[in-house]
């Protein structure tokens, strides 16, 4: 029998600070070519949670398996950058220093000169390639934000954690800029997790919402099921203001 396994297995994973339960036994499973987003307040476990699957935190315990492979459990702990694991921060810097290129080259092996197409083919895609010699400083806010997405997708990782990486952008090119992202996701058929507190956010970019409270996953499902059918008042309340 042939089992196919999730692109991301989350399996009751905890992580407490000073005794205190930050990530309480969270569990998610995201397949290959979805979004899900980790939605809650701010203090929640949301990017704690991000950072242990990234490995640059520990869990106390639970495991994690990409594509069936474990990368953590109580006695493995595959480093961050062995775990095909793309990142993309809300400060997503890119490099000062260095041209688009080879910005997006970086994660590259042999940089810009040994990728040329997959860097042309991303700048295309992020609509970036009239910038393609640019450096950071000359480009606006929503410019680096889709050359740090172009940078996180480059090497074709099997997960991609995003934290809140519209929250430094002018409110008013938000959605353009989601919706943009979403397309490109997509065709990359790669999985996402997307945190963020905001739940418009949510309901316009998740297959799968995750409402995460005091360290632990609440309700998840749909946005439209958890939009129709919140589990509890705090939950439809939080709902509520989405406009
Ligand atoms: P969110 O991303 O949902 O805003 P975080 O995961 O950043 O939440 O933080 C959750 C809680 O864990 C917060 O109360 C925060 O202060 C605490 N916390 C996070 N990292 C650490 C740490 N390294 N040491 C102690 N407490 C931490
Ligand atoms: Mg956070």
């Amino acid at each position: 029998m042939v089992t196919i396994s999730p692109r991301l297995d989350v399996d009751r994973l905890t992580r407490a600070f000073d005794g205190a339960p930050v990530v309480d036994n969270v569990s998610f499973r995201i397949e290959a070519g979805q979004v899900a987003c980790l939605l809650g307040p701010s203090g929640c476990g949301k990017s704690t949670t991000l950072r242990i699957i990234a490995g640059v935190d520990v869990q106390d315990s639970g495991r994690i398996l990409v594509d069936g492979q474990l990368i953590c459990d109580a006695r493995t702990h595959v480093p961050p950058e062995q775990r095909a694991i793309g990142l993309m921060f809300q400060d997503f810097a890119l490099f000062p220093h260095l041209p688009v290129r080879e910005n997006v080259a970086f994660g590259l092996a042999g940089g810009f000169r040994a990728n040329r197409e997959r860097v042309a083919e991303l700048l295309d895609r992020v609509r970036m390639t009239a910038h393609i010699d640019s450096y950071p400083h000359e480009l606006s806010g929503g410019e680096q934000q889709r050359v740090a997405l172009a940078r996180a997708l480059a090497p074709r990782p099997r997960v991609l954690l995003m934290d809140e990486p519209f929250s430094g952008l002018d409110e008013r090119l938000r959605d353009g800029i989601r919706d943009e992202t979403l397309a490109l996701l997509k065709e990359e058929g790669t999985a996402v997790l997307l945190v963020t507190h905001e739940p418009h956010e949510a309901m316009r970019m998740a297959d799968q919402i995750l409402l995460m409270r005091d360290g632990r996953i609440v309700q998840q499902g749909a946005p439209y099921n958890l939009y129709n059918a919140p589990v509890d008042r705090q939950a439809a309340a939080f709902f509520s203001d989405i406009n």
